[in-house]
């Protein structure tokens, strides 16, 4: 069955109802900080790891759990842990793998919180060299014997530009070490990265996953299929005897419960309940994506980067990685700063805010809000000028969403 059916089929059928107490058709929320047991015999067992059980929600929940095993099945992974946001499931996979000498390499025109991570993660002594594009020339150049990871995001926000997963698991592998994808804005329904050459998936689930903008979530799903080499990752040591399964244990047992990292339970149920419709959300979003760019593209004094527009550097990404759609993210120049603050301003139904990845169209000034801490050179390598707007593309009426856009870029030439 998991084979054939198709993606909204999946979402919604073969993980649930079956296992819940009462056959509810969703999971229960156990908003609970902890789990009791009628003898203290049973629960020394469950923290021997001798009974299955929860015992206290930072180390798990039956909510996360479900959550996690639903997003595990569509990326076809062998686990997966959720957080309680994007940045602490990329900080957590990083800290699973690296200790302080250690290196790793990013690809650029990364979200600007994972760029400052990074810098972070220099006081800590783990040190990112950036690569212009994450190929497999340029990976072997960056690696040496220090290197323990290779990270970029699969469709880089703001910038747009995509990996090319095969080049880049096999630049990852040759220099021995696993290809971590942050996939948050091509989602699970755009691309399966585990099943082309990808080690470690990670979303943001506040972005595409959750859609509603409801709740703060992150997960990491491992493919279960790197092959460790313990005398390297020394930070995975104490979980050998786990072979490919040492990352999800180092992870959960250490890191992540060690950090306090968990996602709160009633943010796993609404990521749960929002999923559902990631299928059917995404497809109208990069409909609307592809109209929006197109319209936009048509005039004359404004520049826009979308991935299925023709010139698009990245264009062949579209058939060849991401089931023929550019995702729900565009980014357009307005030619000054002045300009691109008259026609966000204007818009009607964009909302000015800071995220992506809701059913609402939302737009905002990058270089003004989240890369305004980044510094100039980082900010253009993220592909964000003074004149870009972002435009995170919902599930409104195509023209509706094309003639506010129109409306306002056409009013800001007037103005
Ligand atoms: N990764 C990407 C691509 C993002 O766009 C974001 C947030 O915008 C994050 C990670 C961080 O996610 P969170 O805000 O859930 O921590």
């Amino acid at each position: 069955m998991e084979e054939t059916i198709g993606f909204c089929t999946k979402l919604l059928h073969g993980s649930g109802a079956e296992r819940y107490a009462q056959r509810e058709i969703l999971p229960p929320i156990s908003q609970v900080t902890a789990f009791s047991y009628e003898s203290m015999e049973e629960l020394e067992k469950v923290f021997a790891h001798k009974s299955m059980g929860y015992a206290y929600t930072r180390i798990g929940n039956p909510t996360l759990s479900a959550f996690e095993e639903k997003i595990n099945r569509l990326e076809g992974g062998m686990g997966a842990v959720s957080c309680s946001s994007g940045m602490s499931a990329i900080v957590s996979a990083l800290l699973a793998i690296c200790e302080s000498g250690d290196e790793i390499i990013a690809g650029r025109g990364l979200y600007g919180g994972s760029i400052n991570l990074f810098h972070d993660l220099e006081k800590l002594g783990i040190h990112t060299r950036f690569a212009e594009r994450l190929d497999r020339e340029t990976i072997e150049r960056l690696a040496n014997e220090r290197t323990r990871a290779v990270f970029g995001e699969l469709i880089s926000n703001p910038s747009l530009t995509v990996i090319d997963l095969q080049e880049a698991s096999e630049g990852a592998h040759a220099a021995g070490v696993p290809l971590l994808v942050d996939s948050t804005t091509a989602t699970p329904y755009l691309a399966n990265p585990l099943q082309m050459g990808a080690d470690i998936v990670i979303h943001s689930t506040s972005k595409y996953i959750n859609g509603g903008g409801n709740s703060i979530g992150g997960i990491i799903v491992d493919s279960g299929k790197f092959p460790w080499d313990f005398e390297k990752f020394t930070a995975l040591s104490e979980f050998k005897k786990y072979g490919r399964m040492a990352f999800l244990l180092r992870l959960r047992a250490d890191i992540w419960e060690n950090m306090g990292g968990c996602m709160a339970p009633m943010n796993a149920f609404l990521s749960f309940i929002g999923a559902d419709t990631l299928g059917l959300r995404m497809e109208r979003i990069c409909e609307n994506a592809d109209a929006l760019a197109k319209a936009l593209d048509g005039e004359d004094d404004i520049t826009v980067n979308y991935l299925t527009l023709p010139g698009h550097p990245c264009h062949a990404y579209v058939e060849k990685q991401l089931r023929g759609y550019g995702g729900g993210i565009l980014t357009f120049r307005a030619g000054s700063k002045e300009r691109a603050f008259r026609i966000i301003n204007h818009l009607k139904y964009a909302l000015i805010a800071s995220n992506i990845g809701d059913m609402r169209t939302l737009v905002i000034h990058p270089a003004s809000t989240l890369y305004v801490h980044t510094g100039k050179e980082g900010t253009e390598a993220a592909g964000v000028f003074e004149d870009t707007i972002r435009v995170s593309v919902g599930i409104e009426d195509q023209e509706d969403l094309v003639a506010d856009f129109l409306g306002a870029v056409r009013a800001s030439r007037e103005e």
